[in-house]
Order: C-alpha cells, then structure tokens, then sequence
C-alpha cells in the first residue's frame, strides 16, 4: 500500500491537520492527478466551516477544489486522457445529462452532486483522484500555480462578464476589487473594453487594485460620501452600468445601488446566508435595472479562463506558497482576513 500526506478536516467546522493516508487509486471513469498547486481560499474555508454543506457522513475529508496538476493515473472506462497530461479542475460534481448540462449550463446542473473537495475527497494532498469529466486542458504556457488560480479565480470573472454582457461602453464598478475574484474581474472587465472603477478599503488593497491595469480607478468603500464618489470616479459621471458585488456588504450595497446608472446590472456573487438586499420595486422600474446573480462558471468558462492566464492576457495574483504543513494556520489567516494574493498550496 502506498501513503501519501494530505490535509484533513476531522468535521465540518473543526480542525484541519496534516496526516499521512493511503494514497487513492482512481476508480471507473476517474483520473488520479498528482497536484501541483491548489488555492487555499475564502470559498474552501467556507466548505471547511460547513457553508456549503454540514452532512457529517461526509467527514473526515480533504478539501480543495481550485487545483492543477498532471494525470499519473487512469481508471477504467476513462477515454481521452494519460498519464502525463496537464489537467485543471472543475468544482461542481455534474451529471452530464440533464437539459443545463446538454447546453453546456453546467454550474446550473439540475442533477447536482455537490462539490470536489466536499462530497469527496480534494486536492490539499500529494494525490487527488478527480472525476475524468471534471478535469479540463491546462495549456502548457500556464505554470500550475496560474492553473489553479484560473480554475475559479478566472473562471467565475469570466462568466460574471458573460451574466453582464460586459462591453467597451461599460464601466464596471467592482465591490472587493482587490479580492481575489475582484482583482482577476478587473482585468476580465478591461479585456472587453470596459472602464473599471475598483472598491475596496484600507490604502494598501486599493493600491494593489489600480495595479490591475490603466482602465482601473479605485475608490475606498468606506467613505461616507462613497456613492458620489464613485459617480465622479465613471468617465462620464453618470455612474457604474454594472455593479458587481463580491463582498455581501450591505451598507456598500445600498450606496452602489444609488450610484448605479440608467439601465444598469448589478450582479451578486455573494452567498451570505442571512443577508437581503430588497431595494423598492419602483427603483427598478425607474431605472429599467436588472439584479443579476451569477454562479461559478461553466466548464468552457474554466477553459478560456486557462488560456487567459497561459497567453499572459490575464496576470494571475498569485500570493504565498505553501506547503501541506502551513495549510492550517493559512486558514486562520483566511478567517481573519489577513492574506494577499491567492494562497497557492504546492504539495
Ligand atoms: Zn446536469
């Protein structure tokens, strides 16, 4: 029997520590890939906390989901892979039969079977045995570490681009512009010829998100006036025509939604399960605005989100590198919210 290290969470909301475990075989119609570099993230600290779910059957476990790496392994019935390839990851578990999945919807799989790195084990290990229909080409001008920052980092901007019909006459204000998702949005937004207005706080965050490009302007959300600062910050002054909130911060919501312009759309990707924002109803009609919310990414969206970052139009913000044994306390980084960059764990 072979070992492998992984990191292991004991139960939902408990404790994550480094084990030493059998390293998985791939069963029928899967792959075992040898992880290169997987993001340590605010989306797997929230699975970890039991945010996406609490089912105790499902634990122990290893998480991660955001991961690249290369096939060292086939199962069997597996067509169109070997040993040796270059794979991301997708996170949804789909059935890859039903009508969303037949149009190529597939983060709105009606047959839903959870989540990589939540209903089975994920990729915070040395081996991680994936799906075959859940690995996707990493080109081979992307390193791992840009991979698994393109696996959801990329991807979901990319497709809150496609939900929003991102165009050059677009100015795009991002709420967490600094964000992970933020930071990679800016330059999905810019791609497409939009104007970017960046919110965030604290000096050294808005900083970092004007260095996402020249169409970028960035405006600190915690100003009291931070409504008509944002309306001075759009070329025209008339206000963002998408909003795009990443942070689920209600005050900040309000204001953007007064700045927002004419006909604008204002997307959520927010998944706070206590919060509504429920402007009047008037306020939609008068200014003809749409409330777009936009989940994940398709699998062609984790492919284009791949070939951005390997052809350089997209720079991943990569942040620490870490080893299995600095997971743990990485995540208590990530619940404080003290962390730059993607954490990029490379086993
Ligand atoms: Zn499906």
């Amino acid at each position: 029997m072979s070992t492998m290290n992984a990191v292991v969470l004991d139960e939902w909301g408990g404790a994550l520590a480094v084990e030493t475990v059998e390293r998985p075989d791939p069963g029928p119609g899967d792959l075992r890939v040898d992880v290169r570099a997987c993001g340590v993230t605010r989306t797997v600290e929230n699975a970890v906390q039991g945010g996406l779910s609490a089912d105790p059957d499902l634990t122990p476990r290893v998480p991660g989901h955001e991961f690249a790496g290369v096939v060292d392994a086939v199962g069997a019935d597996v067509d169109g892979f070997a040993v040796g390839d270059r794979v991301v990851a997708y996170f949804y578990l789909t059935c890859g039969r039903c009508d969303a999945c037949r149009r190529g919807d597939t983060n709105q799989c009606t047959d839903f079977g959870g989540w990589y790195g939540v209903d089975r084990d994920g990729a915070y290990a040395e081996s991680a045995v994936l799906p075959a229909a859940n690995a996707l080409p990493l080109p081979d001008a992307a390193s791992f570490a840009e991979g698994a920052v393109a696996a959801d980092g990329v991807a979901t901007p990319v497709h809150v681009c496609e939900r929003a019909d991102v165009r050059d006459d677009d100015t795009v204000l991002v709420l967490g512009g600094a964000g992970r998702i933020g930071y990679h949005l800016v330059q999905v937004a810019g791609l497409r010829g939009a104007h970017v207005v960046a919110a965030d706080v604290v000096d050294d965050r808005l900083a970092h998100a004007e260095t996402a490009g020249d169409h970028v302007t960035a405006v600190d959300a915690s100003r009291d006036d931070f409504a008509a600062a944002i309306r001075d910050a759009t070329p025209y002054g008339d206000g963002p025509s998408v909003v795009v909130d990443t942070v689920g911060d209600l005050d900040t919501l309000r204001e953007a939604w007064t700045a927002l312009e004419m006909g604008g759309r204002f997307v959520s990707l927010t998944t706070h399960h206590d919060r509504t924002f429920d402007p009047p109803m008037k306020e939609y009609v008068v200014k003809e605005a749409s409330f777009v919310g936009s989940r994940y990414a398709t699998k062609d969206e984790v492919v284009r989100a791949a070939r951005l970052v390997a052809d350089g139009r997209v720079e991943a913000d990569v942040g620490d590198r870490l080893a299995l044994a600095d997971v743990p306390d990485y995540h208590r980084r990530l619940r404080a919210g003290r962390t730059a960059g993607m954490g990029v764990l490379e086993p």
